[in-house]
């Protein structure tokens, strides 16, 4: 059903990879950022080992909560801080549909179609021009399935 977030098994594949990954609650990403997710984790594992993610989610750009920072110095929390925003700010034009970096716009739900906002995608999303097409046919599909009528073409 929309919103298209990651199943949960590849939830549960993160989990059982990166140890600093200790989600507490439904994880809200979508497949195009996946490998961006993944990186983090990765670099957070090595650089801070001390923090533990707790939260990654999509609200336009990617959201991350983590904790553990307080027994870091100042320096290290400052890094720490730019490597997380570093990803922030890759997720605003990396592709939440395909993970494409090429030609991303940050989309309006109602720019792609005037029935999104009705479906609870309440954030913009970084879609690049290519997924646009597949994501609108997608999410008509989505809706026609759940029975609701009038859906305009
Ligand atoms: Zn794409």
């Amino acid at each position: 059903m929309y919103p298209d977030y990651i199943p949960t098994y590849k939830v549960s594949d993160l989990i059982l990879r990166f140890p600093n990954f200790n989600p507490d609650g439904d994880i809200r990403i979508r497949e195009g950022w996946l490998a961006l997710v993944e990186e983090m984790l990765l670099e957070l594992k090595y650089l801070f080992p001390e923090v533990r993610v707790l939260n990654i989610a999509a609200r336009s750009w990617l959201c991350v909560v983590y904790d553990g920072e307080n027994v870091l110095d100042l320096k290290r929390r400052k890094r720490l801080q730019d490597v997380v925003q570093g990803y922030v700010t890759r997720s605003l034009s990396t592709c939440e549909h395909c993970g494409s970096q090429n030609g991303v716009t940050l989309w309006e739900a109602e720019q792609l179609h005037p029935r999104f906002r009705r479906e609870k995608w309440k954030w913009d999303r970084p879609i690049c021009q290519e997924c646009v097409p597949a994501l609108n046919h997608a999410a008509l599909r989505t809706m026609e399935a759940m029975g609701v009528t009038n859906v305009q073409h």
